[in-house]
């Protein structure tokens, strides 16, 4: 049962005690966190078991500043990108890179024949969401397949090692304690603190922030003790590079939506211009599985090599491009590819905002959109202030919810969390047989001798 007691999202200000705070993997969301816990005056230390921070997903993938388009189906999704999306460029500007056009079209067919998600009127309203949003001529733009298109200010966060090394100066100038090459192996509870076991050693912490991208230190069960029921699967995702034979200065993006359609993204790893490299992605051929288990994606992501993505992934990718972008393929050269593993949630309107929420003094981060660091920073500091509240007495350890913090079965989650907020979108799941990027199974459509998959 959820009952209420007293603390104002105000009081969150005045941080009541300075904490020893671990914070688990240095990916976008440790990173952003560690610097916002250390400003707030705690103690903070980062472990991330690769021998550099932003190596995982973020470092290679986290390229689009949204600003809501990509999600027509979710409101909520949309509307967090949006709302922190003004402080992400002011926070982070050398960071982020304009683009010269950010082209989202809606696709007439997808690659396997069906019409796109939404209507042309939703899609219409909901690029114009973003006030600089402007109507394309879909005659004069030189593509195919549209059915309208629009140009927003979109743009590109910067991955690899341009986004390495500034972080890393941000978080030495901030003199947040990172080491890397620790692999955390467990997280045990005594008493009131929590004991990090890195290697041989174990380290004792106030509070524990789990941002391995919902990869690690996951307790079984911890999805029941939830206040909506969500399900999580783990896909084996790729993207393949290619190199822009008459690169433009400024960097451009494409984007063909809703369903089994090409995306294509600058790729910006280091300061030289013209911007060379782009990064595709495909809604039906570059989620290779979707698993219930971490261990079965990354067995896939593992079994993968060159000659099936450079020559099975790569022809269906090609013919797309071709078909939106007549004359993509005498322009762009192929130069590889790239995997990670990713957690999703299964929804029917796709949500993809972050889910954080704390049991027994770790904070869980559910990774969404890189905008969305900025919320789970936020709900973060919030149960980091409640639960050191409760450990000065101000709060009543007892206390099960406040104005700022709901608790439901020992965990809590703050009220701007999309546990409060968008209970109804993530409640509601896709049917079995239903179009959606959670049951995508590419590479057993593409490649049968890697067996038979849900059917796209
Ligand atoms: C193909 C693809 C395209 C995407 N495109 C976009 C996009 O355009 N825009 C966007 O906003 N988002 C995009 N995303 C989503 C976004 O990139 C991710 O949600 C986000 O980067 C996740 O960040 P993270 O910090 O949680 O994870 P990561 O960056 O993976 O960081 C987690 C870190 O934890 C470390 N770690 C794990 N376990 C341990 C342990 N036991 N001990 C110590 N360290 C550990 C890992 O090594 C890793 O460094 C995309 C994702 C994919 C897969």
């Amino acid at each position: 049962m959820c009952t209420k007691a007293d603390m104002h999202l105000k009081d969150r200000m005045k941080p009541a005690q300075k904490l020893d705070i671990a914070v688990i993997g240095a990916g976008w969301y440790g990173c952003h966190i560690a610097l916002e816990l250390k400003k707030e005056g705690h103690h903070v230390v980062v472990f991330e078991k690769q021998p550099d921070i932003l190596q995982g997903i973020s470092g290679t993938f986290g390229i689009r500043l949204h600003k809501g388009p990509h999600y027509p189906r979710s409101k909520p999704t949309r509307e967090a990108c949006r709302d922190v999306f003004e402080k992400f460029c002011h926070t982070y500007p050398e960071l982020v890179v304009a683009h010269e056009q950010s082209i989202y079209g809606l696709g007439e067919r997808d690659a396997l024949g069906y019409a796109s998600k939404v209507t042309p009127e939703v899609f219409h309203d909901v690029c114009n969401e973003s006030p600089e949003c402007r109507t394309l001529d879909v005659e004069q733009l030189g593509f195919a397949g549209l059915i309208s298109a629009y140009d927003m200010d979109e743009p590109s966060i910067v991955i690899g090692n341009r986004l390495r090394s500034a972080l890393k100066r941000r978080l030495h100038h901030a003199s947040v304690d990172v080491r890397v090459g620790c692999d955390v192996k467990e997280i045990t509870k005594a008493d009131s603190k929590q004991q990090v076991s890195v290697d041989d050693s174990v380290h004792a912490f106030d509070v524990v922030v789990n941002a391995t991208a919902y990869h690690s230190l996951i307790p079984a069960g911890i999805l029941k003790s939830l206040p909506v029921d969500i399900e999580v699967t783990y896909q084996a995702c790729i993207g393949l590079v290619y190199e822009d034979q008459t690169p433009q200065d400024i960097p451009f993006s494409f984007i063909v939506m809703d369903g089994w359609f090409p995306c294509i993204m600058p790729a910006i790893s280091t300061n030289e211009r013209p911007c060379r490299d782009y990064l595709i992605i495909h809604g039906a051929y570059t989620v290779m599985g979707s698993y219930d288990s971490l261990q079965e994606a990354q067995d896939l992501l593992g079994r993968l090599d060159d000659a099936v993505i450079g020559t099975k992934v790569r022809s269906h990718i090609e013919h797309e491009l071709e078909r939106f972008w007549p004359g993509y393929t005498a322009r762009f050269v192929y130069k590889g590819w790239r995997g990670a593993t990713l957690p999703k949630l299964k929804t029917r309107a796709e949500f993809r905002s972050s889910l954080t929420f704390e049991r027994d003094g770790v904070i869980y981060i559910f990774p969404g959109k890189i905008n969305n660091v900025f919320n789970a920073a936020e709900e973060t500091l919030t149960l980091v202030d409640y639960i050191s509240k409760q450990r000065m007495g101000v709060l009543p350890l007892a206390a099960q919810s406040t104005s700022a913090v709901h608790t439901c079965n020992g965990v809590c989650y703050t009220t701007q969390s999309a546990f409060s907020t968008a209970t109804q979108e993530l409640a509601q799941k896709p049917s079995a047989g239903e179009q959606s990027t959670s049951n995508l199974q590419s590479l057993s459509i593409m490649d049968p001798e890697f067996g038979v998959g849900v059917e796209l």
